[in-house]
């Protein structure tokens, strides 16, 4: 970094003592239907382009568009899960615009009647919860991908169609980490709820991020500029974090925010204008007159309801208060549903709660370390969580030590076979009792005499060579507590 950045840097950071970053994020999450949203053509990736298109999708005339009802189902789960309020009837709008991507020469979305408004989205930050409200989610169609090749360019509408959900936050976000944070959160949830598989590098989650700087303790909102199609946590924190020191210096050099679309590129390390921003008119938003208002009853609701996992954000804050669990743990655990369920079925399989710090534990170290050698996912995992409970049951309890359990784990991961049975059958129990440990160690005193003399007049080191010799005369199987009280008795200090 160079002195002059260096400089500039410090300086943002002493504005941001006075200023206060303000972010609004739109993001858009494509729905997991296996057809498009008024359409029959398939959604997969990858094909080749314009395979996935028919006349509805090409807005071919008399071509009429029906509503996908797995995309308001599954639009419907994540407004459910973010607390929304749900409108029995919403209405699709025609969004206008020019552009090769878009044959109809509109969008199809949602305008002043969405399917959802008021939810919201809770952040995991550190150790605790923060709730940022959502405006609104609503349903619409996703635009085609223009490819420009030198001086040609193509236009592939697989993409067309496509059903996305639109998630817009309130303008309450403060820090380019809390943005990413609202990103991930969201990508969790939506996966969580089998919504999407939100793979960002197939645009299937991607926001626009709107950021503006106000004086602290203003109320009113600064000037905006929207930065669009970001596709990947690390790009939004990025962008953010540029355009509030882009803001920020330009505010400090007696300038003006111009309300505008930019474009951040990750490789430059910077942002672009792309267009001074449209207003809502400009798009002259009508009602679709091909499309009936969606209809959401009540036994559409209660089939959601009933079938609502428990939420991310609901299991972190169980594991840390009910459960003991750190906050890191905790985090990790809620990363997938799978690993979570995992884990709740090893502290079901449990005889007692108190179990959980240690299955937390040996699943994210043992048990994940395992699978990630095997490239395989928590879903596919060899050993079933009764198993990993019961194993680890047995170092709790004392039958085998913790180093002798790890054996025993890898063991019962390879074959299968259950742990208690590999411990019989290598007879590896952890020896607690005192009338068979003490024989050991008279004889392990009475070989080492010299040693024993030495340690009693003062070499406190040689402490931990009986223990050692303890362990090798038991193959590792004395329990270290009872060792160590007999050792301590018999050598007399
Ligand atoms: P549009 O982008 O379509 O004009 P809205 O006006 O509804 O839509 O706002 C979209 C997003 O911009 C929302 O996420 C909102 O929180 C955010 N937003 C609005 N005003 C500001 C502002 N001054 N600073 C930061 N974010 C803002
Ligand atoms: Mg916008």
């Amino acid at each position: 970094m160079s002195a002059e950045q260096k400089l500039s840097e410090r300086s943002v950071a002493e504005m941001l003592l006075d200023w206060e970053p303000v972010i609004g994020l739109e993001v858009h999450v494509q729905l997991a239907t296996s057809s498009k949203a008024f359409s029959p053509s398939g959604t997969a990736f990858g094909e080749p382009p314009n395979s996935l298109t028919d006349p509805t999708v090409l807005g071919l005339p008399g071509a009429l568009p029906a509503f996908n009802r797995h995309a308001l189902e599954l639009a419907l789960r994540l407004g459910v899960a973010t607390s929304s309020q749900i409108r029995a009837k919403s209405r699709f709008a025609r969004k206008h615009y020019f552009y090769p991507d878009l044959p109809k020469g509109y969008q199809i979305s949602q305008y002043d009647e969405p399917l959802c408004e008021h939810g919201h989205l809770d952040l995991i930050v550190g150790a605790e919860l923060k709730r940022v409200r959502l405006q609104r989610i609503h349903l619409e169609e996703d635009a085609g991908k223009n490819l420009h090749a030198g001086t040609v360019s193509h236009v592939d509408l697989n993409r067309a169609g496509v059903p996305l959900v639109e998630v817009v936050s309130e303008p309450e976000l403060t820090s380019a980490e809390e943005a990413a944070e609202f990103m991930r959160a969201l990508h969790r949830l939506v996966r969580w709820l089998d919504i999407s598989e939100a793979d960002m590098e197939k645009g299937q989650l991607r926001c626009d991020a709107n950021v503006s700087i106000r004086m602290r303790g203003e109320d009113r909102l600064g000037t905006r500029t929207e930065l669009k199609n970001i596709n990947s946590f690390r790009f939004v924190q990025h962008a953010v974090e540029h355009e509030i020191a882009r803001q920020l210096r330009i505010i400090d050099a007696g300038g003006r925010i111009e309300r505008e679309t930019r474009l951040w590129d990750e490789t430059l390390g910077q942002s672009a204008p792309l267009r001074s921003k449209e207003e809502a008119n400009d798009y002259r938003y009508f009602p679709d007159p091909d499309l009936p208002p969606v209809m959401v009853d009540g036994g559409m609701m209660g089939g959601i309801l009933k079938t609502l996992p428990e939420l991310p954000a609901v299991r972190f804050a169980r594991y840390q208060k009910e459960l003991g669990l750190s906050p890191d743990d905790a985090r990790l655990l809620v990363s997938e549903r799978g690993l979570a369920d995992y884990f709740d079925a090893c502290v079901a399989a449990h005889p007692s709660q108190r179990g959980a710090r240690n299955l937390a534990n040996w699943m994210l170290t043992e048990l994940l370390g395992a699978l990630n050698a095997e490239g395989k996912s928590i879903t596919e995992s060899p050993m079933p969580a009764p198993t990993l409970s019961a194993l680890v049951v047995l170092v709790e309890n004392g039958t085998i030590s913790g180093k002798i359990g790890k054996e025993i784990f890898e063991e019962s991961f390879r074959t299968g076979e259950p742990p208690l049975a590999i411990v019989e059958r290598r007879g590896v129990q952890q020896i607690s009792d005192e009338a068979v440990l003490a024989p050991v160690v008279d004889k392990v005193i009475a070989a080492n005499a010299k040693q024993a003399k030495d340690y009693q007049s003062g070499k406190d080191g040689l402490f931990g060579f009986f223990v050692g010799q303890v362990m090798k005369e038991t193959q590792g199987r004395a329990n270290p507590v009872v060792a160590n009280d007999l050792l301590r008795k018999k050598l007399g200090r």
